[in-house]
């Protein structure tokens, strides 16, 4: 029987809700506790994956294929648990399915309203699963307050009644403005939300409250007076220097302890913080730095390549080396010389991405990587680039390119060196897309097995030759190519188990050049970092040495 504990949040957006969810994650598996996080989204897309990434950040795939909201990297960076398809949910997924059912006549004509319909499609949802660990932490998305939100606040609400007493519990994240002329925190809005909140039906059991100075003793009794809740439940969330910090910063203000209080659980058991220790140790006690350059279109926005970001952080601990990231538009140099922008670099990325703007920079910086021989990691769309620079350069395809950019123009172009692959197989059964089909569903998505051959230099950094990694992507490179690239030294050492797809390419006369057809970063953990930036950025390192 799991305990339930729900996340809500007030006064603005962008708190860190999704963080101090998964750092309250990692901090019950440290007192020996299993976890699962869930995000409750009140949007009314249907799911994140044909979201702009400017406006929403990253895409998150998961093991079994959903594309889910970047939070759902968060709380498997944290907690190593992978997420599900069932972990993250939006008010039009909810909508839709309740919609399916009316159509089917599941509901048997009757009238079907928010409450109970709507409500208990969200419950039913919250409960998948609920046997499997002792605690299921759900984030309500938004803001208590927000209209798209009601149905979720109130089917939290009914939720708890239904559960046994004691079974749920409520987090409420808040702000506590400094104000700056009068010298003090203000505990205003703060009183506000909750008492919002209680307007709904829901009395927050744990109050975390960010702010960047401590909360002196006379405003967190304020709190604890006006919110209802005890002196020890108020839990201040102060700025971290990094996000890493999250979880020994909360245990120092008390959090997990509150929680375990609001369920009774006592004794507590003993956290063991070893692991968060040692990951806080690397980051802030490294010696030295890397510049990598991630060569892309989405610059303006970091969240938009979130995980890559925290992947080369992680690698940047295994080699404890500060990794200093810069941003750069592949479309500065889509004409001209990229060494200006590139030199001076220890490592270059070119990340995911989709549509042909920015492809020809990428593809001169996949060309400057390989020729100036500085590493380089090329990350789905980067490598289908890598290869397409291969093929320009190498074998003398000159008009090498991806099927992407000609259906997206409406006329050939190029040679598809990267092609529109339309039936492929998953696990034991073939897989098969038209080209008409949903947007969001046409992607070869989530985990798929990939064979290295013996003595690349990926089965060298994998320490093994069957792999599993995360996909997204519709564009396959083409195998026709492959002996001639091979001779000119680009080897396709990860292929799929039918030998049909590649999966990675690497230089062989190079100290460090691999495109992979997957998302590695979307497995990297603080505590784990990913084999691929792990030695990605001892690659790198190694070049700092030198230069
Ligand atoms: N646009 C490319 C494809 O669909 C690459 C996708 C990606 O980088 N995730 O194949």
């Amino acid at each position: 029987m799991a305990r339930f504990v729900f996340i809500t949040g007030g006064v603005v957006s962008s708190l860190g809700k999704g963080l101090a969810s998964a750092a309250l994650g990692a901090l019950l598996q440290a007192r020996g506790f299993s976890v699962r996080l869930r995000k409750l989204d009140p949007y009314l897309n249907v799911d994140p994956g044909t979201m702009s990434p400017f406006e929403h950040g990253e895409v998150f795939v998961t093991d079994d294929g959903a594309e889910t909201d970047l939070d759902l990297g968060h709380y498997e960076r944290f907690t190593g648990v992978a997420a599900r398809k069932t972990d993250s949910v939006s008010s039009g997924r909810i909508y839709s399915n309740v919609l399916e059912k009316e159509r089917r006549g599941d509901y048997l004509g009757k009238t079907i309203q928010v409450i109970p319909h709507v409500t208990n499609e969200i419950k039913n949802f919250i409960s998948i699963g609920e046997d499997e660990v002792d605690f299921m932490l759900c984030e309500i998305g938004g803001t208590v307050g927000d209209i798209e939100g009601l149905p979720f606040f109130e089917a939290i609400r009914q939720f708890a009644q239904e559960k046994e007493r004691g079974q749920c519990i409520f987090m409420h994240l808040t702000l506590l403005p400094w104000i700056a002329a009068s010298g003090e925190l203000k505990t205003k809005p703060t009183q506000h939300s909750v008492k919002e909140l209680r307007s709904i039906g829901l009395a927050p059991d744990v109050l975390v409250c960010r702010s960047d100075k401590p909360i002196p003793e006379k405003e967190r009794a304020k709190i604890a007076l006006f919110c209802n809740v005890r002196k020890e439940d108020v839990i201040a969330a102060p700025d971290l220097k990094s996000i890493y910090e999250a979880p020994l910063a909360y245990h120092r203000e008390g959090l997990d302890q509150a929680v375990l209080d609001a369920f009774g659980i006592s004794p507590a058991p003993k956290p063991n913080l070893a692991r968060w220790e040692d990951v806080a140790d690397r980051i802030f006690n490294a010696e030295g730095e890397v510049k990598v350059a991630i060569v892309g279109k989405y610059t303006q926005l970091e969240d938009a390549y979130k995980s890559i970001a925290e992947a080369l952080t992680h690698g940047g601990m295994a080699n404890r080396v500060r990794v200093k990231v810069e941003w750069i538009d592949a479309e500065i140099f889509e004409q001209g010389d990229p060494a200006p922008y590139l030199e001076g670099f220890h490592a270059i990325l070119v990340p995911g991405g989709f549509g042909e703007r920015g492809t020809e920079g990428k593809i001169r910086a996949a060309e400057f990587a390989r020729t100036r021989k500085i590493p380089y990691l090329g990350i789905c769309l980067g490598m289908q680039m890598a290869v397409i620079e291969a093929a320009r350069n190498l074998i003398g395809v000159k008009d090498a390119g991806s099927e992407e950019f000609d259906h997206e123009a409406g006329h050939k172009r190029f040679t598809p060196v990267v092609y529109h692959l339309k039936e492929w197989v998953q696990g034991n059964h073939t897989v098969a897309r038209k080209v008409s089909d949903d947007k969001g569903g046409t992607m070869r998505l989530g985990a798929y097995t990939a064979n290295l051959a013996k003595g690349s230099k990926v089965a060298e950094v994998y320490g093994e030759t069957v792999i599993e990694e995360r996909h997204r992507h519709r564009y396959e490179v083409d195998i026709a190519y492959r002996e001639k690239l091979e001779e000119k030294g680009l080897c396709f050492s990860g292929m799929s188990p039918d030998g049909r797809l590649p999966e990675i390419v690497e230089v062989t006369d190079h100290p460090w050049f691999i495109g992979v057809q997957f998302h590695p970063e979307l497995k990297s953990k603080p505590f784990a970092p990913h084999p691929l930036f792990a030695d990605f950025v001892r690659a790198a390192k190694e070049i700092s040495r030198l230069v």
